[in-house]
């Protein structure tokens, strides 16, 4: 009777895709790599913006809430209508969250969004004198609203240097070596060390960005690559 163990080399256990291989672990950057990294997201876009669409801290923070599980471009086709009719605390709450979740039936979890969006407006108003508060612990009592929505709208709103850490920048950080993290909360805690304060208001968009457009989860593009000579990953893209 075989006494192999389950994960023998014959049959070895799946890899996620963009995991590393196991040709050696993922060195990180240097002090001087990282700085690099980031000289050369910013010579080639200075000034990175998101990509929700939103004309004010708090339809910033509608947008970000309703992006839980969902594209910006399905958010923003979804709010164009919403925030034309409501744009204020005041206008949400009177517009009910019955049409709310009318107008975002075509995203993910639209029902509790919609709740929450409706919450998080009688809150604002009850509470903070109808405007978004600047400061994380108190963003994080808005229902809907946790450490990476916190983020988002600490950064884009009111130009706090946070890292804000979804799936794209977690993948990213993890290959280029800028972090070796698995969980959201470690990455931010390395990138928020590692990258030097003068790049910190738009850290987080250059690696979004990256990520979503050359960076890939299934096939990055390496060739293109403006980091590709600093990236660790042991995997990329020939060519
Ligand atoms: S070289 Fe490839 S894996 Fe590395 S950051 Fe660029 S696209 Fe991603």
């Amino acid at each position: 009777m075989s006494t192999a163990p389950r994960s023998s080399s014959a049959n070895p256990p799946r890899k996620k895709p963009g995991a590393a291989k196991g040709r050696g672990r993922n060195r990180g950057l240097t002090p001087a790599e990282v700085a690099e990294v980031f000289r050369r997201f910013q010579a080639a876009d200075p000034e990175p913006k998101g990509e929700l669409e939103h004309s004010n801290p708090y339809t910033l923070l509608v947008a970000v809430v309703l992006s839980a599980q969902a594209t910006d471009a399905g958010v923003n086709k979804a709010t164009r209508a919403l925030f034309q009719k409501a744009d204020t605390p005041e206008k949400m709450v009177a517009l009910g969250e019955d049409v709310v979740r009318e107008h975002i039936r075509t995203i993910g979890l639209f029902r509790a969004k919609a709740k929450n969006v409706i919450l998080l407006s009688e809150r604002l108003i009850r509470e903070f004198a109808s405007e978004v508060p600047q400061d994380r612990d108190a963003l994080e009592t808005l229902p809907g609203v946790g450490r990476k929505t916190a983020n988002v709208v600490m950064n884009v709103a009111f130009g706090a240097p946070t890292m804000a850490v979804d799936t794209h920048v977690l993948r990213v950080s993890n290959r280029i070596g800028l972090s070796d993290g698995k969980t959201p909360l470690k990455v931010e805690e390395d990138l928020l060390a590692k990258i030097p304060q003068e790049y910190g208001v738009f850290a987080h968009h250059w690696l979004i960005l990256h990520g979503r457009y050359v960076c890939k989860a299934r096939k990055p593009e390496c060739p293109r690559c403006l980091i590709r000579d600093l990236c660790r990953y042991p995997d990329k893209t020939p060519g």
